[in-house]
């Protein structure tokens, strides 16, 4: 079917993408004039948490269900219908249609004229909390609004198909409360792909008995979803009935005709970005603030509030219509002061000025930088860990998304300068939990002394987990008294008595450092190692002078466990080139792009490490190709590496700014 033949159905991701912003409709689906940021990174956060796996789970805890299998909208509906003229049937992927509105159900049942409509998703919620989809003041959860405004529609799009049917919703979703009870839970639901599209193969034999005790609830949501049908809905530019919405959407979706853009802070987020312009690409964001607001191609170039970092303030700045960065009164910024570093209005201050003291090219508050040196003790250990948290189970007595540390990279700078690449582990045994190895490994590699640094909380809280687990563990292992000490002279925490417990030997956050004393202008304010470390690149003579050579993994240069030979500082158009591109990706059959996007791209709050998590996911297959193995282990090492190396070096920068 062209895509001109292709009905425009209200489906209910388009129902969701309006509730976001309603002129989105316009620019989804058409990849050839707007590219679409979010398409492929949804896709791989779904892969990487296990979102498919979830669905083929769930259906097993439904014996006897009917897929709806047909290839057109209108086959699909027609066969749904004939099913559902059975007394008691349940169908999965049921297809509703009402007019130009159309929806697939996950689970279906019907038994006489009652229906249940089932909405799965590997989402985590807990099961014993009292009101798991309330906030603290009574009103629906954010988070779990999205799902629940999903299910809103569904039943709205039943009740218009079927109004003889009585109807009652459900959401079915990974719960934390519940115990995984048997080994290979996940293993069981193969992700293979067909024609870029993931297919998920069940192993034969896996049936309602083997998948044990359920990790999946369901969960009545009619009180919620009745109070969205009831209570007027709001979406940029438009405030209505849910039935109302979606009768105009559905209609404006048929036509093709663009919704005038209610621009906002909202559009901070919007997938179709295209920035800097791309020949033959149009960017709908520039498009929208074109038309709303009269912005040209010259101011993004200068930015625009939307790139303000860590900014809550945007929306009534543009109500004022003040969109330009260099308009941004700094009053609007907040306490810019700080007597522990830079705030973050003053980080915003000198994004909106181009200003700062020192010198021209970045800001580096010295005293602060130096008198945390001062603490440091050698050998300096930097250390990068790779988790995965998926909603299946990998392990028996696991929860939906519990901690599995399988990787970490370890860098030491010596006293007199002198760097190493020296210990790693990686752990990807299918059935092997790695979790006790990982810390008994860390352990060794960091030995007694030495400062050891993290560039953000993550290493922390992983400890933290798996201290947690040993407490829980029933059959610990023998020296869970040893590695519980090593974790909490490694750590914070807080102890029972609500007092913050803070270890020996804590790790220091390099980011909180950066935030506190480091701005580059080339960051645009964030702090992620893969913003910062261009940005440094681009100004140390030192890195440059020692990493446009190729010492790295040479037989007299710094030793490497994954490179040889390698020269990291390398210019293109009078730009350095960022390190992560220089690598090959961790996935030979996805485009580097969206790989990328797992991993880089903190403006669409994509799950950070995905890549790593999907890498660790494939690996716990048995049958996968040797080939394909030591290539995906290949690349995570050099990954890794990369990461630890990333932070050595911005370490590096700094003491060369300081001489
Ligand atoms: S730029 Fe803003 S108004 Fe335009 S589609 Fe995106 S979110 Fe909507």
């Amino acid at each position: 079917m062209s895509p001109n033949t292709r009905p425009r159905h209200l489906t209910k991701s388009r129902f969701k993408l309006a509730l976001e912003c309603p002129t989105k409709l316009f620019y989804t689906g058409k990849e050839d004039q707007y590219p679409d940021r979010k398409r492929d990174n949804e896709f791989l956060q779904a892969l990487a948490e296990g979102g498919f796996q979830v669905g083929e789970l769930a259906k097993l805890m439904f014996p006897g269900g009917i897929e709806i299998t047909s290839r057109s909208h209108d086959e699909q509906a027609a066969q749904t219908q004939r099913l559902l003229q059975r007394e008691d049937v349940t169908l999965f992927e049921a297809a509703i249609r009402h007019g130009q509105l159309f929806v697939r159900v996950d689970v279906l049942r019907k038994t006489g004229s009652r229906i249940e409509l089932i909405e799965v998703k590997a989402k985590s919620f807990d099961s014993t909390s009292a009101r798991p989809f309330r906030g603290a003041r009574g009103g629906i959860d954010g988070g779990m609004k999205p799902y629940l405004q999903d299910v809103a529609f569904q039943r709205h799009v039943l009740g218009l198909a079927y109004p003889h049917l009585q109807c009652s919703s459900f959401l079915m979703l990974a719960d934390k409360s519940k115990t995984c009870s048997v080994d290979g839970l996940n293993q069981r639901f193969k992700i293979g792909r067909m024609g870029g599209r993931p297919v998920v193969t069940v192993l034969p034999g896996t049936d309602a008995q083997s998948i044990g005790a359920p990790v999946l609830s369901c969960v009545n949501v009619d009180e919620l979803v009745d109070e969205i049908l009831r209570e007027p809905i709001e979406a940029p530019g438009a405030t209505g009935a849910l039935s109302e919405l979606a009768a105009t959407w559905a209609e404006q979706y048929r036509t093709d005709t663009r919704i005038a853009p209610a621009i906002g802070a909202h559009c901070a987020k919007c997938e179709f970005r295209v920035d800097p312009p791309q020949a033959g690409m149009r960017s709908g964001l520039h498009e929208c603030w074109r038309d709303a607001a009269g912005l040209t191609e010259a101011d993004f170039a200068q930015g625009t509030v939307l790139d303000l970092w860590n900014f809550r303030g945007k929306q009534p700045l543009i109500e004022q219509r003040v969109l330009r960065l260099a308009e941004v009164p700094l009053d609007a910024l907040g306490d810019q002061g700080g007597a522990d570093g830079l705030s973050r209005g003053a980080r915003q201050a000198m994004q909106v000025t181009g200003q700062w003291p020192g010198r021209p090219e970045f800001y580096l508050d010295a005293p602060l930088m130096r008198r945390e040196m001062d603490r440091w003790v050698y050998p300096l250990h930097f250390i990068d860990f790779e988790t995965a948290r998926v909603a299946i189970p990998f392990f028996a007595g696991q929860r939906p998304y519990a901690n599995i540390a399988f990787q970490f990279s370890h860098h030491v700078v010596d006293a007199d300068g002198r760097v190493e690449h020296r210990t790693q582990f990686l752990s990807t045994t299918p059935g092997r939990k790695p979790n006790y190895d990982f810390v008994r490994a860390l352990r060794a590699a960091l030995g007694a002394t030495g400062t050891v640094f993290m560039w953000s909380p993550h290493e922390s809280s992983t400890l933290n987990a798996i201290l947690d687990e040993l407490g829980q563990d029933p059959a610990p292992p023998p020296d869970a008294a040893a590695l519980g000490s090593f974790i909490r002279s490694l750590t914070t925490r807080k102890a029972g008595s609500g007092d913050v417990e803070t270890g020996n030997r804590a790790l220091v956050d390099l980011c909180r450092l950066a935030e506190r004393a480091f701005f580059h202008p080339a960051t645009k304010g964030r702090n992620s190692i893969k913003k910062v470390l261009p940005a440094v690149m681009q100004s140390s003579e030192h890195l440059k002078r020692k990493y446009s050579r190729p010492i790295y993994g040479a037989m007299s240069g710094i030793q490497s466990l994954n490179f040889v030979d390698q020269v990291w500082w390398q210019e293109v158009g009078g730009a350095v080139v960022d390190p992560y591109r220089l690598l090959p990706p961790v996935f030979t059959d996805l485009p580097r792009e969206v790989v990328d996007a797992l991993e880089v791209d903190d403006d669409l709050e994509i799950a950070q490490g995905g890549a790593a998590t999907t890498a660790y996911a494939r690996l716990q297959f048995e049958d996968i190709a040797p080939q394909e193995r030591r290539s995906i282990e290949a690349a995570l090492l050099r990954y890794c590496e990369l990461d630890t190396l990333a932070m050595v070096m911005v370490y590096e920068a700094w003491k060369e700014w300081l001489r």
